[in-house]
């Protein structure tokens, strides 16, 4: 009876739930069909849900908002720290040859003149001479016109550097330049040193981190998908020279399973990235893509940086950034493997991938985000079924203080009758709801509710943390 939203969203178009929303999508569509700008019905009703119940707003919405920009509200940030603690645990706490780091956001210029940012990092810019618009000459078919007026007029492709630029300092002269880090990446190599000299890894061994990273992107859009602030988690995994390829390989393999533990395997691919659209520092590089409602983009990337960035920072910094081998008695300079993963990518593909617009009854639809369990950011919501009985509401108190203790984010719910307490936790994801009842009182046992299957079962209040404990741990 339950499909996946776009089967739903035909039967349920005759509805006048449908009616009202769709109403306003024709509207929008209509304008935007004038400004030939991409119509998904699918992103426009998840954009409307996460400004709807506060996952993600438009940034400085009450100014007119800043292009590229946008704001985690009070569930999308749970959403999102939810997705790096389950990264950081996968990738960093439960292996032994990982070290996470924090590094810092501003960076001495000398590092992006070594990596090669301030020479490559560019993308071709061209410019509408009729409507002004700009745009990537790589992601617009220049031939068949500007994508906003539809004139075939357009300015020669000229580079443009994406690093933000600004001053350290309160003198704005050109010695004070620095730049928002545009990858987290350079932070692992400039702290290459500093870990060795720590903890004396053995080769191979990664250093990680998530942070934020920015790039002024000329045409930022399709929401969180490319924007001009973004988070970014990244592993530079520093291998011996030689033999890349099983490594390559393996952290394929992971980076695979990663994306099943998020329940989007299923709309991943992999694209194996040309040499001349490769980064300037990447012997390969395997893009990881996800059908977005707006084609087929780039979620992920590996890469095998060779020995391209330790070797650049050697050469410009004058230290010694090299991995004593005892068992050759020999220095070398190790080799890396970059799996990187971005944060707000991720986001969106589990929201489109956990959306769906069920009939759960002759004329009764519900928008329903269907999140692995770990990554909802309300896990628990607890109801007591009426909200004037004294000895409910004090049972049903006693039941969520005692799951607070022992489970993250569990919420109390006491507005509105049931059913609408079911359909606004469904549209928040929450797993699983649980009602004190009159039963409650004679037997100590609550309903719950589960999200995705709508069927109730009665467990024993005491047995609950127990039962969630499992669940969370499937
Ligand atoms: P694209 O081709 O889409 O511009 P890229 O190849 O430049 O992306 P990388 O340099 O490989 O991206 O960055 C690593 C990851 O960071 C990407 O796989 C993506 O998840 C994320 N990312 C990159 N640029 C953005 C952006 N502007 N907004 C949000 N996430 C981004």
């Amino acid at each position: 009876m339950f499909s996946r939203c776009f089967s739903v969203l035909a039967i349920a178009c005759q509805k006048e739930y449908y009616i009202r929303t769709l109403g306003v999508f024709m509207e929008e569509k209509a304008k935007k069909q004038k400004t030939n700008e991409p119509v998904s019905p699918l992103m426009e009703r998840l954009v409307s849900l996460a400004k709807r119940r506060g996952f993600i707003y438009a940034g400085s919405e009450i100014y007119g908002g800043l292009g590229g920009t946008w704001d985690y509200g009070p569930l999308g940030v749970e959403l999102k720290n939810n997705i790096k603690k389950e990264w950081w645990k996968r990738f960093v706490s439960y292996r032994r040859d990982m070290y996470g780091i924090d590094s810092s956001i501003l960076m001495n210029s000398k590092v992006w003149e070594a990596s090669g940012h301030l020479k490559n990092f560019v993308d071709p810019m061209v410019d509408c001479k009729k409507c002004k618009g700009r745009f990537r000459a790589d992601k617009i078919d220049v031939s068949s016109g500007c994508p906003t007026c539809g004139a075939k007029d357009f300015t020669e492709a000229r580079p443009f550097n994406m690093m933000f630029k600004t001053h350290a300092g309160p003198v704005e002269d050109s010695g004070a330049e620095v730049y928002l880090r545009p990858e987290t990446a350079q932070g692992m190599f400039v702290n290459f040193k500093n870990v060795i000299d720590s903890f004396h890894p053995k080769l191979p061994f990664g250093i990680a981190q998530i942070g934020k990273a920015f790039r002024n992107e000329i045409t930022p859009g399709n929401f969180i998908f490319r924007t001009r602030e973004f988070e970014q988690m990244e592993i530079e995994y520093f291998i011996k020279p030689g033999g890349w390829e099983s490594q390559f390989d393996y952290w394929l393999g992971e980076m695979r399973k990663w994306t099943e533990f998020l329940g989007i395997a299923k709309g991943v691919s992999e694209r194996e990235v040309s040499a001349e659209d490769r980064a300037h520092y990447s012997k390969r590089t395997i893009d990881i893509d996800f059908e977005f409602p707006f084609g087929k983009e780039e979620l992920y990337g590996l890469a095998y940086r060779t020995d391209f960035d330790l070797k650049n920072h050697i050469e410009k910094s004058g230290i010694d950034l090299v991995y004593y081998n005892e068992e050759t008695k020999k220095k070398l300079v190790p080799h890396v493997i970059e799996p990187t993963f971005g944060v707000d990518r991720t986001m969106l593909a589990v929201l489109l991938n956990s959306f769906a617009e069920e009939e759960v009854k002759e004329g009764e639809i519900r928008a329903v985000l269907k999140f692995p369990a770990r990554l909802a950011p309300v896990k628990v919501a607890v109801f007591p079924l009426v909200s004037n009985k004294e000895n409910i509401l004090a049972k049903a108190e006693e039941v969520h203080g005692r799951l607070k203790e022992s489970i993250d984010s569990v919420r109390w719910d006491d507005i509105g009758n049931i059913g609408k307490r079911y359909r606004r936790q469904d549209e928040i994801g929450t797993p699983w709801c649980v009602t004190v009842d009159y039963q409650t009182l004679e037997d100590g046992t609550v309903t719950v509710r589960d999200r995705d299957t709508m069927k109730q079962e009665r467990i024993a209040a005491g047995e609950l943390a127990g039962y969630f404990h499992k669940k969370l741990s499937q």
